[in-house]
């Protein structure tokens, strides 16, 4: 007779969303390297997969597709060779005979697809931003039907899952919010058969789809949402993001070589870091962990030994001071001085809800209230809806001199040293300000919120690497 209370129960798989980038799957190696890892972790853990585009298509599409519309018919038919041939000689290398049978009519359907949207952009002269993100996420449905097939040549059951059944977003193309209610019924639902069955799914990240099920897309880079948004649908145990560096790194190495690996930031340093440039991360990324404090961590595809980097609720290491430096390279300062017929408070109120309206995103704000002037930083893709917006929202005043003109300095770099410990750390800013100063850098501007979180420095963009490396040396990273 079995002694059931000596008969271990047998162990449940933790969960875990791996999610892998461009340059993770950019060649016939790097996709036969991450077959390799899906396959060792699936041993010990139930794993669902979120994929991006093969490295450098997403940019080929988006390419394309404006070409197109200007009428250039040659480059766009370039690219769907390109697309055709890049994703061929994966499946040429590393599919079974059954495999490809399956698989290069799909790679097919996907070119096709291509190519009628191509050509209606160049006979209509226009692409319309949903058209858009049909287009430039295609290289997400390629890229996941080849890795789904590619573990089932190696003898893993996998299946190809395009997320437009699974992320339901609100209808801002280009830049889509997902409703997460509905969003983490419909993956529940749609998922559980494969999970049932034990087979992974390879999920297209990316893309999502309105609720009548119009393709959009999360913004460049938002793949690592996918996998985050993935993470807290299935309440998985971790999220683990593989890219191409070791982890969160205390700035970008291809900007300061000497960078190295920082091995636990809190949730709110890696917002901080990815809101103001750090590429390793979209900057949403975090938000859907926050309820479940699932943690998140950045691994290297070309190094997956190494440990990397773990996104934990809160820091536990109590490091003081500054952890990493970021920055924004295309940015530009707006100054508006609201004259004497405008307090401050309405200068301001005027000026943020018209911002708002135009969805334009600040990098920094500073304000001199005695002569009533306000000073913000905006990327400079947003630059020309803010100005078109303050233009508006102060016309009125513009046009009886009640209001100096809008004035905009471009060019200009916003450097920020971020650290949850720099709060009662004193002198952080001056040593900051020291270090730009001995190497002649100007600041044109500072900013620091009283949470302490960051302080961020606007620069010429010419001094931006080299401001960088300064506070970087500064703080000993
Ligand atoms: P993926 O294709 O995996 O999504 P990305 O190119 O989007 O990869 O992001 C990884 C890149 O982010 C790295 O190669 C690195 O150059 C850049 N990066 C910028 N800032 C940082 C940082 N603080 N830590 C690590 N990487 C960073
Ligand atoms: N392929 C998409 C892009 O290049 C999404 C991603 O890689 O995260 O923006
Ligand atoms: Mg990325």
């Amino acid at each position: 007779m079995v002694d059931k209370t000596t008969t271990p129960a047998k162990a449940k798989k933790p969960l875990i969303v791996m999610k892998f980038g461009g340059t993770s799957v950019g060649t016939p190696e790097r996709m036969q390297k991450v077959a390799e890892i899906l396959a060792e972790h699936a041993q010990e853990a139930e794993v669902a997969v979120v994929v991006s585009a093969m490295g450098g298509v997403t940019d080929m599409l988006i390419r394309a597709a404006n070409e197109a519309s200007q009428g250039d018919n040659e480059r766009w038919k370039n690219v769907r060779r390109e697309l055709a041939r890049r994703h061929r000689e994966v499946a040429d290398q590393l599919l079974s005979a059954a495999e490809q049978a399956a698989v290069l009519p799909r790679l097919a359907e996907q070119v096709g697809n291509f190519e009628n949207l191509c050509s209606g952009f160049s006979l209509v002269r226009e692409v319309t931003p949903r058209a858009m993100d049909t287009l430039s996420s295609l290289g997400e449905v390629m890229s996941a039907n080849l890795l789904a097939a590619i573990l089932r040549s190696r003898g893993t059951p996998a299946e190809a899952v395009d997320a437009t059944e699974l992320i339901v977003t609100d209808d801002a193309f280009g830049n889509a919010t997902p409703l997460f209610e509905e969003t983490n019924a419909k993956t529940r639902q749609r998922l559980a058969g494969l999970r049932r069955r034990g087979v992974m799914p390879v999920i297209t990240g990316f893309r999502g789809a309105t609720r009548e099920g119009i393709c959009t897309t999360l913004g460049r880079g938002g793949s690592d949402y996918s996998g985050t948004i993935m993470g807290a649908a299935l309440d998985a145990d971790e999220v683990w993001i593989w890219t191409d560096v070791d982890g969160v790194m205390t700035t970008d190495p291809r900007l300061v070589p000497e960078a190295h690996i920082i091995p636990e930031v809190s949730y709110r340093e890696a917002i901080e870091l990815s809101y103001f440039g750090a590429k390793v991360m979209h900057p949403k990324t975090i938000q859907p962990m926050m309820k479940k404090k699932i943690p998140v961590w950045i691994k290297n595809s070309f190094n997956p030994t190494c440990p990397g980097t773990k996104i934990v609720p809160a820091a536990t290491n109590g490091q003081a001071g500054v952890k990493a430096i970021t920055s924004v390279s295309k940015a530009s300062l707006v100054t508006i001085s609201g004259g004497d017929r405008l307090t401050f408070t309405q200068l301001a109120g005027r000026l943020f809800s018209s911002l708002s309206l135009g969805s334009v995103p600040t990098l920094m704000v500073t304000q001199s209230s005695a002569e009533n002037v306000l000073c913000f930083a905006v990327h400079d893709g947003d630059l020309k809806r803010a100005k078109a917006r303050l233009e508006k929202a102060f016309e009125l005043e513009m046009l009886h001199d009640h209001l100096a003109c809008i004035e905009v300095l471009p060019h200009v770099a916003i450097v920020v040293a971020v650290g949850e410990n720099m709060k009662g750390t004193p002198g952080i800013s001056g040593r900051a300000f020291s270090a730009l100063g001995r190497r002649g850098i100007n600041i044109i501007a500072i900013a620091q919120g009283s949470s302490e979180l960051s302080i961020s420095f606007a620069v010429r963009a010419a001094d931006m690497k080299e401001a960088v490396k300064a506070i970087h040396e500064e703080f000993k990273l």
